[in-house]
């Protein structure tokens, strides 16, 4: 019986693949490496160097494996590179799902978490945002991820694949310990580039649009730690396992913080200053997204524990600080 972590070298797949095995989970790991680290899977971890659209090395894995459930964060995930480049959006995360299903359906692997996102609602009529709410993608990335989540209910009427997917809000932090953490090339997520910043390693932070419609003009962002996302999938496929049916969960911390008092935490976190600049708006990013992340909490027993904002940002401080070159110094 084995875990099957589908992206398990990328920021949030390593973090799973550690927490896995640390609760006792044998844990495969398969990831191509394109933005994934091999220095970021856990050594207990039995690892596999391929892509999952590539049905033969995906079968492969499946037939060496005793495969009872899949994590799947094997995905691109940049909003404002998918209003640049969709079809290569479609491509990874719409038929690499796709390729997952059928080789689940083949070997007869009944269970699957999924890494979905907030960008499936685009713009909410009212925050916090519940599960019923419209789905109505403004970046290419929401509607794969959305036509991915469609794809899996389609399965489960036609193949009795059970699936829980989770929309991430923003995803934060690291192991407390700076183990592993958060390493993109290039890197575009806000409290990285902060961090960046305050480590000297850029000269200012530019701030995507300042005429929003929120209380200081910046987007506004539920930040949810790495860790205690991963207790949702752990918590998501033992819900699976013992008969839970299938469904879909938002998973936040349910408070909101505008781009400029993230600066200003990260400015208080680290001691150091931090400059920022007012740019133009990215496209494909809605205003204000705020979690209601009730029904993981009644239905999976999800209980966040590091909501607070200053020690999100610390454990990614830690990380940084300790591996200022990302994985390089490791
Ligand atoms: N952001 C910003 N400057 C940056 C990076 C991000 O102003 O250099 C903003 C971005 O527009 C969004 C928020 O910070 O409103 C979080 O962006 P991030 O890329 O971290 O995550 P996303 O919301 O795209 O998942």
């Amino acid at each position: 019986m084995a875990i099957l972590v589908l992206g398990g070298a990328g920021y949030i797949g390593s973090h799973a693949v550690d927490q896995l095995l640390n609760k006792g989970f044998k844990t495969i790991a398969v990831d191509h490496l394109q933005t994934g680290h091999r220095k970021a899977v856990h050594e207990k971890a039995v690892f596999y160097h391929g892509d999952i659209r590539d049905k033969p090395f995906l079968r492969s894995v499946f037939a060496k494996e005793n495969v009872t459930g899949v994590l799947h964060f094997a995905a691109q995930s940049l909003v404002g590179e998918s209003m640049k480049d969709p079809l290569s959006y479609f491509n990874n995360n719409v038929y690499g799902t796709q390729i997952t299903l059928e080789v689940m359906q083949e070997f007869g692997v009944k269970h699957i978490v999924f890494s979905s996102s907030a960008a499936v609602y685009g713009e909410p009529e009212k925050v916090p945002i519940t599960e019923d709410m419209p789905e109505k993608p403004e970046s290419a990335y929401g509607e794969s991820k959305l036509m991915a989540e469609k794809m899996l209910k389609w399965c489960e009427t036609a193949c009795g694949i059970k699936y829980v997917s989770l929309r991430y809000f923003n995803v934060a932090g690291a192991k407390t310990d700076g183990s592993i953490g958060e390493d993109h090339h290039p890197e575009t997520h806000l409290i990285p580039i902060l961090l960046q910043t305050a480590l000297g390693q850029r000269e200012e932070v530019l701030i995507f649009g300042t005429d929003y419609d929120t209380k200081d003009g910046t987007c506004i962002r539920d930040y949810v730690h790495v860790s205690d996302l991963i207790d949702a999938h752990i918590l998501a496929l033992e819900y699976l396992q013992n008969g839970g049916d299938s469904g879909i969960f938002n998973l936040g911390s349910s408070s909101g913080f505008s781009v400029s008092e993230m600066a200003e935490a990260a400015r208080q976190v680290t001691e150091r200053d931090i400059k920022v600049r007012a740019a133009a708006r990215r496209p494909g990013d809605p205003s204000t997204l705020i979690a209601s992340s009730d029904k993981a909490r009644n239905i999976l027993g999800w209980n966040p524990k590091q909501t607070d904002i200053s020690e999100i940002i610390a454990s990614a401080w830690n990380w940084h600080r300790q591996h200022p070159n990302g994985y390089k110094d490791k």
